[in-house]
C-alpha cells in the first residue's frame, strides 16, 4: 500500500506551556525511559492489611477514607432531564449494600453478575458492589435483543442479572426456562417484589444491608470482569479480566486521558462495551474526579448541552459520534461555551484526519486518538496532551507498553520461524500489531475457548489481528482489520486509508470500502458512502468522488465502484461492520448479527 506522501502529513503542534494544566506526560520519551507497572501498582493502595487488590476499594473506598467522601462521583443526567448525585461516600455505601445482597442471595466469588440496564446509578452501584464480593461482572448493551441475551447469558452461566422491569418482562422472563444457572433478578426500579422465581425489587434488598461491608481478601489475578467483544468481525467472544486490571485502567487513565483530580469527565460509550467500564467507570473513579453520566442517547444538540452545561473537562467518545457531530454542523458547536473543556479523546474506530482537523477548528482543540481492544483492556497506543499530533494516526505505545510490527503470511496469520514470529524490519512496514504480553490488563481468557485464546500468542506477543506501520517517530497509522483488508493487483490496501480520503470531499459523511472477488485483479475496492445532508446522489457526484480517490491514492488503489446508501451497518458501539456489506454485496451468510445497530 502506498504510504501517504510526507507533504500529506499533517501536524498539529503542542505548545505544552499553553494547556490548562500540566500535562501528565510532559515528556513522551522520559515517560518510557522511567515508567514501570510496578511504580503504576504502588500508587494503588491495595486492600488494607496487605489483603491483594479489588477494583472497587481503589475506584470508591480508598477516596473516602483519604476524606474525599463528600466529593461528587457520578453527575447523573437521566433521559428526559433528571439529575441527580452521588457522592464517593453514597456510592462505597451503596455498593457495600450490594455486595451484602449478593452474599444473602448466596452468591459466592467468582460467581458471575450480569447487567442489561440503561446508563442509571443503580449500574454503577452494582459494578461495584459485585467486585466487593469478588464475583466477577459482566455488562450488557440494554438494547440487546432476547437472543443475544440468552446467548451472553448462557455463556457465561450468569447466576445473577440487574435489570429494569420493563427489560425483564419484555425480553427475559420468557427466556428463564433456557437459563437454569439463573437463579436471581434484581430490579432497579421496582418499589415491591418478593422473590417469587428469584425476581427481587433491588431497592428494599440494599436498605436493609449494613454499609460497612468488608471486601475479602482479593488476589489480584482473580477474575473481575468478562466482557464481548464487538462482533464487528465475527461472533463476540469473552474476554476475561482480573482485579489487577485497575494498575492500568488508573495508569492510561492519567497517560492517555490525562485525568487531574478536578476534571469532570464524560465516557459517552455504554457501559455494555469495555470501553465503557474500564474508562466510563473504572479509570476515572480510581482518580477521584466527577463523573458525567448521561442515560439519553445521541443527539447533536443535547450533546453540546451536556458538554457545556456540566462543565466537562475531559472528553472521551468515539470517531462515529464525531462525524455525526460533524455532519450536524458546526454551527450548532459554536453557539456553545465550551471553554471548560481541555482534552478530548477518541477511540473504538480509526479516526480519519479530516475528524482531528474540523474538531481543532471548530472546539479550539483535537481529538487525540487511541487505540485498544476488548482484549487489552485498557489503552494501549495514544496520542498525549503535550505530544504533537499527527491527524489520522493513532499515535505512540503507552510507556509500559511494548509495540511492534510482525510479518505476516499468505493466509494473514504471523509468520513464524523456528516457532517465533518475525518482526517488520523495513522502516514504514506494515504488518500485524503485537503487544508484549504481561501488562495489568491485559486478558486472562477467552471464556470457554482456551484454544482460541492460545492463538493469540506467540513468542512472547499477544498479536492484535490489526495491521498498522509506525512512522520514523514511532507514530502508529492503522491500515485495517487482518479481516477487513483488501488484496488488489498485488496491493495490500487497508479500507481505512480510501475511506479516510472519501472523507475529505464534503459531499460524504461516511464511508466502507470493501473489496469484491475479480478474477483479473484478485479484488476490486468498492465503496458504500453516505451523503452529507441535503447532498442529492447523482452520476456526476459519483465521477467526481472516484476522480478525487484516485487523485489522492492513485487509480489501483481508488475505489473502482462507488455506491451511495441511505445508512451503513454499524454495531451498536458504532463501528462500521464491513463483513456485513461485504455479506450483502456478494449474497454470502450475515454470520452473527448480535450486535447490529437496527436502522431508524
Ligand atoms: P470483534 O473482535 O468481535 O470482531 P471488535 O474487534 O470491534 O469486535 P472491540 O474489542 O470492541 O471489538 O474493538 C477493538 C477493535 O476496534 C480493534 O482491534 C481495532 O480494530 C478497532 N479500533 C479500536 N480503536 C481504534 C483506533 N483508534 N483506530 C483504529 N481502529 C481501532
Ligand atoms: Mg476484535
Amino acid at each position: 500500500m502506498p504510504a501517504p506522501s510526507p507533504s500529506r502529513v499533517r501536524r498539529i503542534r503542542k505548545d505544552p506551556s499553553s494547556a490548562a494544566v500540566a500535562a501528565n506526560v510532559p515528556d513522551y520519551g522520559r515517560a518510557r525511559a522511567t515508567f514501570t507497572w510496578a511504580a503504576a501498582r504502588a500508587a494503588l493502595d491495595g486492600l488494607p492489611g496487605g489483603n491483594g487488590l479489588n477494583i472497587a476499594h481503589e475506584a470508591v473506598d480508598r477516596h473516602v477514607a483519604a476524606g474525599r467522601g463528600e466529593h461528587c462521583a457520578i453527575r447523573w443526567r437521566g433521559r428526559k432531564g433528571a439529575g441527580r448525585e452521588v457522592s464517593y461516600a453514597d456510592l462505597a455505601a451503596e455498593s457495600s449494600r450490594f455486595a451484602g445482597v449478593l452474599a444473602d442471595l448466596g452468591v459466592q466469588p467468582g460467581d458471575r453478575v450480569f447487567a442489561c440496564c440503561g446508563r442509571v446509578p443503580e449500574l454503577y452501584v452494582a459494578v461495584l458492589g459485585t467486585f466487593k464480593l469478588g464475583a466477577v461482572f459482566c455488562p450488557l448493551f440494554s438494547a440487546f435483543g432476547p437472543e443475544p441475551l440468552r446467548q451472553r447469558l448462557s455463556l457465561g452461566a450468569a447466576k445473577v442479572l440487574v435489570t429494569t422491569s420493563a427489560l425483564y418482562t419484555r425480553k427475559i422472563a420468557k427466556l428463564r426456562d433456557e437459563l437454569p444457572d439463573l437463579e436471581h433478578v434484581l430490579l432497579v426500579d421496582a418499589e415491591a417484589v418478593d422473590g417469587d422465581d428469584g425476581v427481587w425489587a433491588l431497592a428494599p434488598l440494599l436498605a436493609a444491608q449494613r454499609a460497612d461491608w468488608r471486601i475479602p481478601p482479593t488476589d489480584p489475578e482473580s477474575p473481575a470482569l468478562l466482557h464481548f467483544t464487538s462482533g464487528t468481525t465475527g461472533t463476540p467472544k469473552g474476554a476475561v479480566h482480573v482485579h489487577e486490571a485497575v494498575v492500568a485502567h488508573h495508569a492510561t487513565g492519567a497517560m492517555a486521558l490525562d485525568l487531574h483530580p478536578d476534571d469532570v469527565f464524560w465516557c459517552t460509550a455504554d457501559p455494555g462495551w469495555v470501553t465503557g467500564t474500564s474508562y466510563g467507570i473504572i479509570s476515572p473513579l480510581t482518580h477521584g474526579i466527577t463523573l458525567v453520566v448521561d442515560e439519553g442517547e445521541f443527539d447533536a444538540r443535547r450533546w453540546y448541552g451536556m458538554l457545556e452545561d456540566e462543565r466537562v473537562t475531559v472528553w472521551y467518545t468515539a470517531p462515529t459520534a464525531v462525524r455525526m457531530l460533524m455532519r450536524a454542523g458546526a454551527e450548532l458547536a459554536r453557539e456553545r461555551d465550551l471553554d471548560a473543556l481541555r482534552f478530548i479523546a477518541s477511540v473504538g474506530e480509526p479516526l480519519n484526519a479530516e475528524a482531528v482537523i474540523w474538531a481543532d477548528e471548530t472546539l479550539g482543540m483535537p481529538i487525540h486518538d487511541n487505540w485498544w481492544q476488548t482484549e487489552t483492556g485498557g489503552i494501549m497506543v495514544a496520542n498525549y496532551l503535550s505530544m504533537d499530533i499527527k491527524p489520522g494516526s493513532m499515535g505512540r505505545p503507552l510507556p509500559g507498553v511494548e509495540a511492534t510490527i510482525l510479518e505476516r503470511d499468505a493466509e494473514g496469520h504471523a509468520r513464524l520461524v523456528d516457532g517465533r514470529p518475525v518482526e517488520v524490519s523495513e522502516p514504514g512496514g506494515e504488518g500485524e500489531l503485537a503487544l508484549r504480553a504481561g501488562w495489568p490488563s491485559m486478558f486472562r481468557a477467552y471464556l470457554n475457548e482456551p484454544e482460541r485464546y492460545r492463538s493469540c500468542f506467540a513468542g512472547g506477543w499477544y498479536l492484535t489481528g490489526d495491521l498498522v506501520r509506525c512512522d520514523t517517530e514511532g507514530y502508529f497509522w492503522f491500515v485495517g482489520r487482518g479481516d477487513d483488508v483488501i488484496k488488489t493487483s498485488g496491493h495490500l490496501i487497508g479500507p481505512f486509508e480510501v475511506e479516510s480520503v472519501l472523507l475529505e470531499h464534503p459531499a460524504v459523511a461516511e464511508a466502507g470500502v470493501i473489496g469484491i472477488p475479480d478474477p483479473v485483479a484478485g479484488e476490486l475496492i468498492k465503496a458504500f458512502v453516505l451523503l452529507a445532508p441535503g447532498i442529492p446522489a447523482s452520476d456526476a457526484l459519483r465521477r467526481e468522488l472516484v476522480a478525487h480517490a484516485r487523485r489522492r491514492l492513485g487509480a489501483s488503489v481508488a475505489p473502482r465502484e462507488i455506491a451511495f446508501s441511505e445508512s451503513l451497518p454499524h454495531t451498536r458501539s458504532g463501528k462500521i461492520m464491513r463483513r456485513l456489506l461485504r455479506a450483502q454485496e456478494l449474497g454470502l451468510d450475515r454470520g452473527d448479527l448480535s450486535t447490529l445497530e437496527p436502522v431508524a
